[in-house]
C-alpha cells in the first residue's frame, strides 16, 4: 500500500552566523527506507542541519531535496505538504492539553478535510470531526498513548512524553521524519521501546533521520550514520564502519 519513504539529498549546505561557519559544505544521501543516523560532538552542527532542512532556518550556500523537490527556502508548512516531519530535543507539547488533544490539533493542522468546513457545514464539519477523532484514536493506540489519552503531558513520565512527540509528528502522515536526540532523558527500557518504534515507523513507509547522542541505540538501529565535526562531514558508513575510522575516534576524545 505504502511506498518505502522519502529520498533526502543534502547538496553542498553551508550556513554562516555572522562570522562563524557553523556547517562547511555538508553533503549527504538518505535512500528511501532507510534509518539514518547523525551524530557528532556538541556544536558541530547537527541541530542546524536540521533546522535548515526543516525550513526553520535559510542556507548560505548548497541545498537539500525530498524526492527531488528541492526544499530549501521554503516555508515549514509547505515542507509539511512535501511530506517532511519533525521533533525538537526540547519538547514542544501543549501542557495545558491533553494527550488527545495535542494530538488532535496536530491532525487538524495538516487535516486534507479542512475545505468540508466551509462548503458542505455542518456536515462536513460532523464527519471531519468524527474522522478525525478515529485518527486520533488510531494514533493514540499505536504509540501506546491510549492509557494516558485524557492527561496532561507535563504530568506523564518523560519517555511517554517523548512517545507523544513522536504521535504528534506522525499525524501529518510523513514520508521523512526528523528526529532530534529522540533518547535523550530516557531510561535503558525507554531506549528500548524507542527503537522499536522507530522500526515500525520505518516499516510503515516513512524514512527517519535523527540526530543521537546514545551510541548504543545509533550502533544498533541506524542502517548508515554521518558523523559530523567542526560543520564539516567527517565519515559516512554503516555503524561498524564509522565506529572504527580514526577520525572518529578522535573527533569524540576531544569533545
Ligand atoms: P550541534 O547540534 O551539533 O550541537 P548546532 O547546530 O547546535 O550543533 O551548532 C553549531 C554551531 O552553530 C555552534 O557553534 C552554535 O553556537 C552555532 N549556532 C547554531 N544556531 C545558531 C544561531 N541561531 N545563531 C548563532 N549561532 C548559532
Amino acid at each position: 500500500e505504502h511506498g518505502p519513504g522519502s529520498s533526502l539529498e543534502i547538496s553542498g549546505i553551508s550556513k554562516h552566523f555572522r562570522g562563524l561557519k557553523a556547517l562547511t559544505g555538508v553533503s549527504m544521501s538518505v535512500s528511501p527506507g532507510e534509518i539514518r543516523g547523525v551524530v557528532g560532538p556538541n556544536g558541530s552542527g547537527k541541530t542546524t542541519l536540521f533546522n535548515i532542512v526543516s525550513g526553520i532556518y535559510s542556507v548560505s550556500s548548497g541545498s537539500a531535496s525530498v524526492d527531488g523537490r528541492v526544499v530549501t527556502g521554503r516555508r515549514p508548512h509547505q515542507l509539511s505538504r512535501l511530506g517532511l516531519a519533525r521533533t525538537f530535543q526540547n519538547l514542544r507539547l501543549f501542557d495545558r492539553m491533553t494527550v488527545r488533544d495535542n494530538i488532535l490539533v496536530a491532525l487538524d493542522r495538516s487535516s486534507m478535510v479542512a475545505v468540508w468546513r466551509y462548503v458542505l457545514w455542518p456536515i462536513g464539519v460532523l464527519r471531519e470531526e468524527r474522522e478525525l477523532r478515529a485518527r486520533a484514536d488510531e494514533l493514540l493506540a499505536r504509540y501506546g498513548l491510549t492509557d494516558f489519552a485524557g492527561a496532561a503531558p507535563g504530568s506523564l513520565p518523560y519517555g511517554i512524553q517523548r512517545r507523544l512527540e513522536i504521535a504528534r509528528a506522525m499525524a501529518s502522515g510523513p514520508t521523512l521524519l526528523l528526529l532530534d536526540e529522540p533518547a535523550a532523558g530516557l531510561n535503558g527500557q525507554e531506549v528500548g521501546q524507542l527503537s522499536e518504534i522507530v522500526r515500525s515507523i520505518r516499516d510503515s513507509g516513512v524514512t527517519v533521520v535523527l540526530i543521537e547522542h546514545n551510541m548504543g541505540l545509533v550502533m544498533s538501529l541506524c542502517d548508515r550514520v554521518t558523523v559530523l565535526a567542526g560543520g564539516g562531514v567527517i565519515a559516512d558508513g554503516t555503524p561498524a564502519e564509522v565506529a572504527v575510522r580514526p577520525e572518529v575516534i578522535e573527533a569524540y576524545l576531544g569533545d
